[in-house]
């Protein structure tokens, strides 16, 4: 396999600079001085450059075109086989980009980051307004590579759902809205569970070495991996044997960091799990967007967020904040951290308001694209439709427009959607792993999460990116994405927080 070999060469050099270039990222959002910002702008975007150029190099093809010969016989879901065709797609996208649009991209993406760190604290939506017209307008041209496409945002779709299409996921998304609506209406309609015992004062210090103790358990490995802190928690990976996760922390509320290092510990499970023989290949990363956050969701949620979990950590949690916790029910606890309200901010966002943040940016975003909407009328749209969706006046655009770091981090379009999907998969793939081991959710309230997390690193983390989406979906779960699961999961969960009545079931559509 000699041209397999060269291929395979090749790409360990184009993924050296591509995370070369996360190390440069990563040290941005951490540690990096303000000063920083130009140099490392154009730094990242040199290296983007070197890394597209020798992806989408002749040669590479040529390499491509000799291994699919030496690989022609060999089993799909071989090794081998799915580098060459996992590599295909990659580069068939990849080379219709222009060099020079990618690193002019990359360069602008540092500077409208390092203008939104400093906007978003300050409200200050116009210093960044020209910056995110240039983003549209890179978007655009980005898109455009891609001609004869159904939708303007189906490229950019693609680069992180790959198989996904605008119209399929405003298809999938009303679905979901239709039902989902009448089930906020119906929890909201009932008095909000009290949360002040998460808003206390709790030291920054304890708070950071629970959620440690907490992911260790977990089965995070700090051998290959570390935590550090930043304005949006992110998880990156530098190589299989160095996958960091970051938070940031409140001293005001005593579980934000805790769920968002929860969160980005399933993101970093994903990627722990993948076979360290796929590192330097495109098999080496998690499959796509969706099924990403699928994972952080199931760590976060379905057994962060679970009453079982609690059973076993609230007492150590309270150990941990005596004064605070010591005098708290477990049940207030869990209704607290389980607490559904109409909040303005995505990040915050309970379990079944977040698919609502998530329909509006998408439809904001494709709509930018089509040029239906102007990013000058950005801000107020997306206050009407917040109050319009959400029934809350958006007092500023801290809380509004400003909130998300994607648009000034990224591409506009094909951003949000994997938020989504994400919730979808999380509990067609947990029911799925109960259904083979009825035991995990008694396990959890142990504490013990190795069956759950073998039974993920089994069916889906050790397969990197070898199966597509709806191929890894169809392969673990023997169907295609469905919604099904996840609003079944919902409404037992939120049945009993909430007093649910059975009429309600029904107007939620949950079978
Ligand atoms: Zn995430």
């Amino acid at each position: 396999m000699k041209a397999l070999d060269a291929l395979k060469t090749r790409l360990l050099e184009v993924d050296d600079l591509n995370r070369a270039s996360a190390v440069l990222q990563w040290d941005q959002a951490t540690y990096m001085p303000p000063g920083g910002a130009a140099a490392r702008g154009r730094q990242v975007a040199t290296l983007s450059k070197l890394a597209h150029e020798a992806f989408t190099a002749a040669e590479t093809g040529r390499l491509l075109d000799a291994a699919a010969k030496e690989t022609e016989s060999l089993p799909f879901d071989s090794d081998d086989a799915s580098v060459v065709r996992v590599t295909r797609r990659s580069w068939d996208l990849a080379v219709r980009r222009p060099s020079s649009l990618v690193s002019e991209f990359q360069e602008h993406i540092s500077k409208s980051y390092q203008a939104w760190t400093v906007a978003r604290p300050a409200n200050d939506f116009a210093s960044v307004r020209p910056l995110l017209e240039k983003t549209l307008e890179l978007s655009r041209r980005t898109a455009d590579c891609y001609p004869g496409y159904d939708h303007i945002g189906d490229p950019l779709i693609d680069f992180s759902d790959y198989g996904m299409k605008a119209a399929s996921v405003r298809k999938l998304f009303s679905e979901l809205r239709v039902r989902l609506v009448p089930l906020v209406q119906a929890i909201t309609s009932r008095p909000a569970a009290d949360n002040s015992c998460l808003r206390q004062h709790a030291p920054a210090e304890t708070q950071l070495a629970f959620g440690l103790a907490v992911i260790r358990r977990f089965g995070y490995d700090f051998e290959r991996g570390r935590q550090d802190l930043t304005h949006h928690p992110f998880m990156t990976t530098f190589s299989l044997g160095d996958i960091r996760i970051t938070t940031r922390v409140r001293e005001d509320d005593l579980t934000d960091a805790l769920f968002s290092t929860l969160h980005e510990s399933g993101h970093a499970l994903y990627e722990q799990g993948i076979d360290q023989s796929y590192d330097g290949t495109t098999l080496g990363h998690g499959t796509s967007a969706g099924v990403h956050e699928s994972q952080s969701r199931l760590w976060e949620n379905i057994v962060g967020r679970s009453r079982g979990f609690w059973e076993h950590f609230y007492p150590k949690l309270q150990d941990s904040f005596p004064a605070q916790l010591g005098t708290v029910a477990l049940d207030t606890f869990y209704r607290a951290v389980n607490r559904v309200e109409r909040s303005l901010v995505r990040v915050d966002a309970d379990e079944v308001t977040y698919n609502l943040h998530v329909m509006l940016r998408f439809e904001l975003e494709l709509e930018l694209l089509e040029g239906k909407l102007a990013v000058k009328d950005l801000a107020r749209v997306w206050r009407e439709r917040v109050e319009a969706d959400l029934g809350r006046p958006v007092p500023d655009d801290r809380t509004g427009v400003l909130q998300d770091v994607h648009w000034y981090s990224g591409p506009i379009g094909g951003a949000f959607q994997g938020y989504t999907l994400g919730n979808i998969l999380s509990a067609q793939f947990y029911a799925t792993a109960v259904k083979a081991l009825p035991g995990i959710p008694q396990e959890i309230a142990k504490g013990e999460f190795a069956p759950l997390h073998s039974w993920l690193k089994e069916n889906i983390y050790r397969h990197g990116a070898k199966f597509t989406a709806p191929e890894l979906v169809n392969r673990v779960t023997g169907g295609d994405l469905t919604i099904e699961p996840y609003l079944d999961y919902l409404w037992r969960k939120y049945q009993p927080l909430y007093g649910l009545r059975e009429e309600e079931r029904q107007g939620a559509g949950v079978a």
